[in-house]
């Protein structure tokens, strides 16, 4: 029986740990830290995920500004509300959810945070910190999340392979930068054009999939030991929910696995809490998050 890594469970103890922490800036008479949450149109997925988002600020005393905006604003609206955040001291993150409409180049909208306040971490200034190893910047929420999942669980990555199978911004390319930073594994990196991706994750001693398509990854594509985390969410015809991995043919052999839901998800969404808190720590002065010691 593989050991079930729970992103859940482990998201709920760590939200406690940030509420106490949270309890004791205001304790100290320093104001809430608060996080601007940009929506743009009505994309139902959207509306889930920052409705997640909002909750779990509010849970730990995070202020959470919400500014859900028309499908039609334009580029230029977007970035001028983006330039008012930036400015505003009271302001420590800015979450700008995505997609965005096709009409706005998510590009420009990433690049126009100041990444000071970049809480998701994909300003090409946080990515670049995170490409060179320096400490300072942020790191994007599902690497961080999952990063803090296989810590906890006591995974050992020296000399080991690491197989990561997508190359996304958002979560393979700096999952793989996390990987390599304190050159403890071997990481490889597989894509849409791998030419046999088979070989390549059955050399995984730990295995990340961040695709979005279902049963890609199948039982002999892994081997018996391995460590199996599963970043992806589909939502199938009769309406479940799974992941990339084929989970119950793999739950029982391999050392260790992700459920989904209830695995990376819940990471995700606790890192960007620690995020912004990263964020309000520096503004005050105190040294870095504990949890963002990499
Ligand atoms: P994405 O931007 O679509 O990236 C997917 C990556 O996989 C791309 O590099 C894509 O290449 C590559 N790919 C496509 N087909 C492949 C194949 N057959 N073999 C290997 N690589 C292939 O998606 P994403 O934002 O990274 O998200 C990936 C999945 O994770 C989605 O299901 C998403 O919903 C989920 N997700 C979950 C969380 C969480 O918190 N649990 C967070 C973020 C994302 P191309 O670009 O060439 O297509």
């Amino acid at each position: 029986m593989s050991l079930i890594l729970n992103g859940k469970d482990l998201a709920e103890k760590i939200k406690k740990e940030l509420k106490k922490e949270v309890e004791g800036y205001i304790s100290k008479g320093l104001r809430k830290p608060a996080l601007a949450v940009i929506l743009v149109g009505e994309d139902p997925a959207s509306k889930v995920y920052v409705k997640r988002k909002k909750e779990a600020c509010e849970y730990v005393g995070i202020n959470s500004l919400s500014f859900n905006l028309p499908e039609s604003i334009t580029e230029i609206e977007l970035i001028e509300l983006i330039g008012k955040l930036n400015g505003d001291e009271d302001v420590d993150g800015i979450l700008v959810q995505l997609p965005l409409p096709s009409h706005i180049n998510t590009q420009n909208i990433i690049e126009s945070i100041n990444p000071d306040k970049d809480v998701d971490g994909f300003h090409p200034l946080n990515m670049g910190k995170l490409a060179t190893g320096m400490s300072s910047g942020i790191i994007p929420c599902t690497p961080l999340g999952i990063w803090i999942m296989l810590k906890h669980y006591k995974i050992e990555l020296f000399k080991k392979d690491v197989v990561v199978v997508g190359a996304s911004n958002i979560v393979g390319k700096p999952m793989s930068l996390l990987f390599l930073k304190n050159e403890e594994a071997t990481v490889t990196v597989c894509h849409r054009n791998t030419k046999d991706l088979k070989s390549q994750t059955t050399k995984a001693d730990i295995l990340i999939v961040a695709v979005g398509k279902p049963n890609l990854i199948t039982e002999d594509m892994v081997k018996d030991d391995a460590v199996v985390v599963d970043v992806g969410i589909n939502r199938l015809e009769n309406g479940r929910l799974v992941g990339d991995v084929d989970f119950e043919a793999l739950k029982n052999k391999v050392s260790a696995i992700t459920p989904v839901p209830g695995g990376v998800g819940p990471m995700t969404v606790v890192s960007l809490l620690i995020n912004t808190l990263t964020i309000y720590r520096k503004k005050h002065g105190f040294s870095v998050h504990p949890l963002t010691e990499i």
